[in-house]
Order: C-alpha cells, then sequence, then structure tokens
C-alpha cells in the first residue's frame, strides 16, 4: 500500500505560473526595452540587497608568488565589506608584451574555492573534482593569453564559516550557514557575491596588466550563478560566459526545490526568470555551455535551457545582435565544456 502525501509543490507551480515574471522581457522598441532594463535592473537591486552592502577599502595585499609553468600566480587578499576579506588568485602568462584582456573565474560548488579554476591538483581532495567537472578553466584561460582572476565567493575555500572548517571539508559549502544569517538581515547570497566580485573588479582595473582591456567572467554551476548575476547587475562586465546554469526556475529551482541555498532571492521569482536575467546583459556578449544530461535542468532537460534562451535572444534579436548570444551543447552531464567557448571569447575580447 502507497502512502498519500499532502505536498505543496502543485500550489507554488501554480503561484509562480499565474503571478511569476511580473517584469519579464517582453519589450518591442528601444525604447521599451530601456524603460524595462532600468526597472528590472533596479528591482535586481533591491532584492539582492547589493546596494545595502558597505563599501570599504581594498587595500590589497599580495601574500605570496608562486612561478608555474607558462605563467605565474599570485595570491591576494581585499577587504570587499568592512571586515569581510576575499582572497583570489591572480594567473598572470609569462612574457606579455603589454596589457591583454581579464577573464574572472568565480568557482561553483564541490570546487575548495578558487583551487579548482585555478587548477591547484597538488591539494589532497582537488585533483579528483578538476578532473570530473573540467573545473581548472583559470588555467585555461591562462594559457589562452588572459590575465585571469580566480576568487573565493563567500562561504568556499579559505571563506568556509565555522561549521565547515577543516582540510577535510575543503569541498564543502557553507552556503546554508550564509543564507540563514543574510536572509533575516534583507541581504542575499547572490548579492553579497555580485557585489564582491565587482569589487574585484575594481582590483583588476588597476592592474597594468590588464589596463585598458576588456573583462569577461566564466564559470561552471555556481560560477555560472555569480556570472549571471555579476553582469547582469554590473556593466563593467563586457563579456558573460554561463555554464551548466541557465535554465528555468519553475523546473530547475521550484521542481528541483532541495537545490542549493545561493540560487533562492527572496521575491525574484514574482518578477524575472532566469532569461529575463541574462536579457539584462544585452548588448554585451553572452555565452551558455549546457549539457544535453545535466539532470540540473529539470525533467524536460535542454528545452528547459532553450526556453529560457529563447527569452534572452528576443532582447538580443530586438538590439541587433544576435551575433552576441551565443551556445554550446553538447552530450554529457555537469561538466565545464571548454570547447567552441575559448574562441567565441576571442572574438569579444580581442576585438
Ligand atoms: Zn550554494
Amino acid at each position: 500500500m502507497s502512502a498519500t502525501y499532502f505536498q505543496t509543490e502543485a500550489y507554488f507551480q501554480a503561484r509562480f505560473a499565474a503571478a511569476g515574471r511580473r517584469l519579464g522581457f517582453e519589450a518591442e522598441s528601444i525604447e521599451a526595452w530601456r524603460v524595462w532594463r532600468a526597472e528590472l535592473h533596479g528591482k535586481l537591486r533591491q532584492l539582492t540587497g547589493i546596494d545595502r552592502l558597505i563599501p570599504t577599502a581594498a587595500s590589497p595585499r599580495t601574500t605570496e608568488t608562486v612561478q608555474l609553468d607558462g605563467y605565474r600566480r599570485e595570491r591576494v587578499e581585499i577587504d570587499t565589506e568592512p571586515g569581510v576579506t576575499m582572497p583570489f588568485y591572480v594567473l598572470v602568462p609569462d612574457d606579455l608584451a603589454g596589457p591583454v584582456p581579464a577573464i574572472i573565474a568565480p568557482h561553483g560548488h564541490g570546487s575548495g574555492g578558487k583551487y579548482a579554476p585555478a587548477g591547484r591538483r597538488d591539494i589532497p581532495l582537488m585533483a579528483e573534482t578538476i578532473d570530473q567537472h573540467n573545473y581548472a578553466y583559470g588555467v585555461q584561460a591562462v594559457r589562452q593569453g588572459y590575465v585571469v582572476f580566480c576568487p573565493d565567493a563567500r562561504g568556499f575555500g579559505e571563506r568556509r564559516e565555522t561549521l565547515y572548517e577543516g582540510p577535510e571539508k575543503l569541498l564543502m559549502s557553507s552556503c546554508r550557514a550564509l543564507a540563514h544569517m543574510a536572509l533575516p538581515l534583507g541581504l542575499t547570497i547572490a548579492g553579497m557575491w555580485a557585489w564582491d566580485l565587482s569589487r574585484l573588479l575594481d582590483y583588476v582595473q588597476t592592474r597594468p596588466e590588464v589596463q585598458g582591456q576588456k573583462v569577461a567572467s566564466i564559470g561552471l554551476s555556481g560560477g555560472g550563478l555569480q556570472t549571471l548575476y555579476f553582469a547582469a547587475l554590473d556593466e563593467r562586465v563586457d563579456v558573460a560566459v554561463s555554464s551548466g546554469y541557465f535554465y528555468g526556475v519553475a523546473d530547475s529551482l521550484l521542481h528541483l526545490s532541495d537545490n542549493c541555498d545561493c540560487n533562492f532571492v527572496p521575491h525574484l521569482w514574482e518578477y524575472a526568470d532566469m532569461g529575463d536575467l541574462a536579457a539584462l546583459i544585452a548588448p554585451r556578449p553572452f555565452f551558455v555551455e549546457a549539457a544535453l544530461q545535466d539532470g540540473l535542468n529539470g525533467p524536460r532537460g535542454i528545452d528547459n535551457v532553450l526556453e529560457q534562451l529563447a527569452i534572452t535572444r528576443r532582447a538580443y534579436a530586438l538590439l541587433d545582435v544576435e551575433d552576441r548570444l551565443g551556445l554550446d551543447t553538447f552530450p554529457g552531464g555537469h561538466v565545464w565544456h571548454g570547447t567552441v567557448v575559448w574562441d567565441w571569447l576571442a572574438r569579444w575580447l580581442r576585438a
């Protein structure tokens, strides 16, 4: 005999269908697009709490420099709010002849923070996750000739909260703890991450190796989340790549409601789906990597990605820049693909 459960998901799905996307992208003229963009941008700032974070002097300090094969790796710290410090790696190619474009490479979950994009295979626990997700996209980027910045997001790597300290817990995240501290104060993980990335971008712009050059943000999974909010909120991001994090919220976050706390911004679904957030990036180049068998796409699979991309594409089409919206779908699971995206990045970063 099977038990009967009186569940609530169908109720929430109906509420989302009835009230969701109040600020969805619908514009059919440039003027309407401008109005829509200002409205959703302002709403996103409000809902993420980003305007309520506290500026402080960055006070950058370089604590370590290591020469590696073809590039050097610096460890730098900056302050992003009073009492909040973000460590990150800077990967600088050998023999730079002049300034080159920069790539900010935020990590996702199960990453040990910056250690995965920066390819720290020498750290126990890291080699397996790097192989599993093709995670060292920061190293791939420095080998493409870019100056690369790999930060720890709050809650990861060297920024894990108390319950998650220790080398044995390196691959764990403290998003849940962060959400519990932040949400009752009207702050969100997505907002804090985007803020920290903007403070990193302030610092990037001071580096002589990249001055006057374009800046991209690229990331897998939670790094795609970080990139999406960062690029939507900060127009200084010239190019954005989201890998394994682009899908409709009804299938992927409302139905898959046990996903990490960092995905959930109070009230956001009343206003926008993911395709609408990405439409805020237009007319700047935006690229999606989506694996055909990635379970995070939800039960309808790649259709849930393509539907959101269709929303985003309408904004690029309206602005007559459809060629700036890129997509790579490929067989396999939740990984950084890292193939055609490099030519696409070069096309926009080195133009
Ligand atoms: Zn998380």
